[in-house]
C-alpha cells in the first residue's frame, strides 16, 4: 500500500481550480459575476482566441481597497458570506469565494481595481498564484482585471479545451444569458478587436435583446406576462410563425439567474401544441420570478439545471402565460404575392433592375453550391490564424461599428484598463508574441501551435440561416359576411370574408374542427366492433397498454391482450369503417414518445381521431359540406391551424391582388 500523503498546497488549489475554472466562459461567468457582485452598472468584456490567451473584464464597480486586493485571491477569501445564515440567503451570485484564487492559479493575472473612497489604486500580478506583486497604480473607480494564457502551467487541461471557435462562442453564449438577466447594466462584449454587442443597460428586456439577438429576433417577439400562485412570469415569446427548427432560442431565468428547466421547456412547447408547426420550436425569453423559500429550489452550483418542488405550479404558469400571449396576438397567415407580381407598364429600367436580377438570381443558385467547394477550397489553401478562424461575430446584428483600437502607447501598455466609453482591444500578434517569451519550462507556443494545426483539420462553416416563412398579419377581427365560392384541386375552399379571399385546406379545417370537438366533449361515445379485432404492436404496444386508461376515455374500448397484442371492443363512433389495425398502429406510434405528459397524450389520441375521421384531399365533398366548413373556420378565431400546426387557412387581401393587376 502507497504512503497517504497530503497534497502540497499548489497541487490542492489546482485542483480545486478545475471545479471552478473548465474553460474560458466558466472564468468569464465568474468575473462578470464578481462584477455584478460589486454594483457595477456598466461591465466590458473583450476576449481574444477564444479566450485562451486573452480576457478582460472592465467594470465601474465598488472596487477592492488596497489592503483587501492580496486577500481576494486567496480559497475561501469571500466578502459576501461569513456566517453559514449567510448561505441560506444567497442573494448575490457568486458565493464560494475561491473564483479569483482558482483562476489565477491557472493562468497569468493582472488586476488593477480602485475604491471611489482610495485617491489611488492597486495593481496586482500573479502568475500561476506565485510571484505575487501589489503595487500602487493610477486607475479610475471600479476593477479591471486581465486573464492570460489560460491552463499555461497545466497543459494536460489546455488539451481538453476545444476549437478557439467553440470556446469564444461559449463565451458568447454566458454573456448573452447574463446580458439578458440583468437589462439594467450595460454590457459590451468585444471579440477579436470587434464588437459583438452593446446593451444600453436602460433596464428594459426588449433592449437588452434587440441588442443581443438583433433587430430580426426581436420583431418576432410578443409579451409575455402571467402570475399563478406566488409565481410569476414575464418576457416574450415569438409568433407561433417564427418558431424555428431547433430549440436553442429558450432563454429562461430563475430569480435573475439562467436556468434550464424540462418543466419550462415542456410547459412552452405545449403551449405552442396545435399552433406551431411539428418539428418547429419556440423562441423565448422568460423572467421567472419565485418567491425565495417559498418553493424548494435546487440548482446545482455548477450547472444550470434547476428542478422545482412543485414542479406543476410551474408549468401551469408558464404554459398559461405563454398561451394567453399567443392567443392575443394569432391572426392567420396572408400570402404575399407580390414578389412574383406583375409589373405594370415596367419602364426598361424597372425592367433591368428587377427582372434581370431575378433571371440572374436563379442562374446563379445552381452554381452556389459550386461556388461554397470553391470557396472552402481557397480558405483552406491560405493558413488562417487565429482571428480567421474566430467567426467575425456571434449574431448576425451588430450594434455599433467594430472598434478595434489600437493600444495606446502610456507604458506599460497592459496597465491600460479598457475606458468603458471606448475599449481597447489589442491585436492577436502581440498577446501571441508575449506568451512566446520563454518564461516557464512549458513552451506555451508549441501548445498553441498544437491548437492551431488541431483546429486546422476541421474548420466549420457557418450554417446557412433558417428562412422565417413570409407572412404578415391583419388586425381588425370585427364579424363580417361569409361568402362560399367553390372548391379547387379538389382540397382547397374558395371563400370571400371581407376585403379577404380566403383558401381552405378542407381536410386541416376538418381535422381541426374535429380535435375541437372531441377535446370539449370529454367522453365520446364508444361504437362496438362486430367482431372485437385483434391488432399487433410490437415496440409500441407498452406505450398503447400504459396509456389505455386515457385510450378508453377517448373512446375506445381496448386491452391488452398480452404477446405485443390488444384486442380491440369498440372505437369512437366518429371513427366507425375506419381500418382498426392502421388506427391502433398510429396510436401507438403517437403515445410512444415518453415525454408526452397526460393532456398532451389525450392531445395526441383526439389528434390521430381527428386526422382520420376528417375529410381527406382528393375527396369528392359536396358544397353544403364545405360551406359548413368555410364558415366553421372563418367565424372561430381558434381554429387557425390543423393539429400538426399546419395553417388551416390563408387569406389573399384585395390589396395583394389589385397589386398584381397594378391597380394600386
Ligand atoms: P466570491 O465572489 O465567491 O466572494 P471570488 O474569489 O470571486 O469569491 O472573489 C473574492 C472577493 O473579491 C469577493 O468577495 C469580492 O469582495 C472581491 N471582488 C472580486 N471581484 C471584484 C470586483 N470586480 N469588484 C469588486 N470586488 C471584487
Ligand atoms: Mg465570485
Amino acid at each position: 500500500m502507497p504512503e497517504i500523503k497530503v497534497l502540497p498546497k499548489a497541487v490542492a488549489e489546482l485542483i480545486a481550480a478545475g471545479e471552478v475554472v473548465e474553460r474560458p466562459a466558466s472564468v468569464i461567468k465568474e468575473l462578470v459575476e464578481n462584477s455584478i457582485d460589486a454594483k457595477s452598472t456598466m461591465i466590458t468584456v473583450e476576449i481574444q482566441n477564444g479566450g485562451v490567451t486573452f480576457m478582460r473584464v472592465t467594470d465601474n464597480g465598488c472596487g477592492i481597497a488596497t489592503d483587501n486586493v492580496a486577500t481576494a485571491f486567496l480559497r475561501h477569501a469571500t466578502s459576501k458570506v461569513s456566517t453559514e445564515d449567510d448561505l441560506n440567503e444567497i442573494m448575490t451570485l457568486g458565493f464560494r469565494g475561491e473564483a479569483l484564487a482558482a483562476i489565477s492559479s491557472v493562468s497569468r493575472v493582472e488586476m488593477l481595481t480602485k475604491t471611489k473612497e482610495s485617491p489611488v489604486g492597486t495593481l496586482y500580478r500573479a502568475e500561476g498564484g506565485n510571484n505575487i506583486t501589489v503595487a500602487d497604480a493610477g486607475c479610475p473607480d471600479g476593477t479591471t482585471i486581465i486573464v492570460r494564457d489560460l491552463f499555461f502551467n497545466t497543459p494536460a487541461r489546455m488539451k481538453f479545451l476545444k476549437k478557439d471557435v467553440a470556446e469564444g462562442n461559449a463565451v458568447a453564449a454566458v454573456l448573452q444569458h447574463i446580458a439578458l438577466s440583468h437589462p439594467e447594466i450595460a454590457f459590451r462584449f468585444i471579440r477579436d478587436g470587434k464588437s459583438v454587442f452593446t446593451t444600453p443597460g436602460d433596464g428594459k428586456l426588449m433592449s437588452a435583446i434587440y441588442a443581443v439577438c438583433g433587430r430580426e429576433f426581436a420583431s418576432t417577439l410578443i409579451p409575455v406576462e402571467g402570475e399563478l400562485g406566488g409565481i410569476r412570469v414575464t418576457g416574450y415569446t415569438c409568433k407561433p410563425v417564427h418558431c424555428r427548427p431547433k430549440k436553442n432560442a429558450q432563454f429562461v431565468f430563475l430569480n435573475g439567474r439562467y436556468v434550464r428547466s424540462g418543466t419550462v421547456a415542456t410547459a412552452l412547447d405545449t403551449a405552442y401544441k396545435n399552433s406551431a408547426m411539428v418539428g418547429r420550436f419556440p423562441a423565448a425569453v422568460l423572467h421567472l420570478t419565485v418567491p425565495y423559500g417559498a418553493v424548494d429550489i435546487n440548482v446545482h452550483p455548477a450547472k444550470t439545471e434547476v428542478r422545482f418542488s412543485d414542479e406543476r405550479r410551474i408549468f401551469d404558469c408558464v404554459h398559461f402565460a405563454v398561451k394567453n400571449a399567443i392567443s392575443a396576438g394569432d391572426v392567420r397567415p396572408q400570402a404575399n404575392l407580390s414578389q412574383g407580381g406583375y409589373k405594370y407598364r415596367m419602364t426598361a429600367e424597372e425592367y433591368r433592375q428587377t427582372v434581370i436580377p431575378e433571371v440572374a438570381k436563379s442562374a446563379d443558385k445552381t452554381l452556389e453550391t459550386y461556388g461554397k467547394m470553391l470557396e472552402r477550397a481557397a480558405k483552406n489553401a491560405q493558413r488562417p490564424t487565429f482571428s480567421d478562424i474566430a467567426p467575425k461575430s456571434v449574431n448576425s446584428y451588430n450594434v455599433g461599428t467594430s472598434t478595434a483600437v489600437e493600444p495606446k502607447e502610456d507604458k506599460p501598455p497592459h496597465y491600460v484598463p479598457a475606458t468603458l466609453a471606448e475599449p481597447h482591444a489589442e491585436q492577436p500578434e502581440e498577446v501571441v508574441a508575449k506568451s512566446a517569451e520563454p518564461e516557464t519550462e512549458i513552451n506555451y507556443t508549441e501548445l498553441l501551435a498544437e491548437r492551431i494545426k488541431k483546429q486546422l483539420e476541421d474548420i466549420e462553416f457557418d450554417e446557412k440561416p433558417v428562412e422565417e416563412p413570409v407572412c404578415r398579419v391583419a388586425e381588425d377581427d370585427q364579424p363580417k359576411p361569409i361568402r362560399y365560392i367553390g372548391e379547387v384541386f379538389s382540397t382547397y375552399i374558395l371563400a370571400q370574408m371581407g376585403e379577404g379571399l380566403f383558401l381552405i385546406d378542407k381536410h386541416a379545417a376538418h381535422e381541426r374542427i374535429l380535435f375541437n370537438k372531441f377535446k370539449s366533449e370529454i367522453s365520446v361515445d364508444p361504437q362496438m366492433l362486430l367482431v372485437p379485432q385483434q391488432v399487433a404492436l410490437k415496440e409500441d404496444h407498452q406505450a398503447v397498454v400504459d396509456n389505455l386508461e386515457i385510450i378508453n376515455r377517448a373512446g375506445f374500448e381496448i386491452e391488452d391482450f398480452g404477446d405485443d397484442t390488444v384486442l380491440v371492443r369498440a372505437v369512437p363512433a366518429a371513427l366507425t369503417g375506419e381500418d382498426v389495425t392502421d388506427l391502433v398502429l398510429e396510436l401507438g406510434r403517437n403515445l410512444s414518445d415518453k415525454a408526452a405528459v397526460e393532456i398532451e397524450k389525450l392531445e395526441r389520441i383526439f389528434e390521430t381521431m381527428s386526422c382520420r375521421a376528417a375529410v381527406k384531399a382528393g375527396n369528392l365533398s359536396s358544397d353544403e359540406e364545405l360551406k359548413v366548413l368555410a364558415e366553421t373556420v372563418l367565424s372561430n378565431r381558434d381554429i387557425m391551424y390543423c393539429p400538426h400546426g399546419r395553417p388551416v387557412a390563408v387569406e389573399i387581401t384585395r390589396r395583394e391582388i389589385e397589386k398584381q393587376f397594378g391597380r394600386v
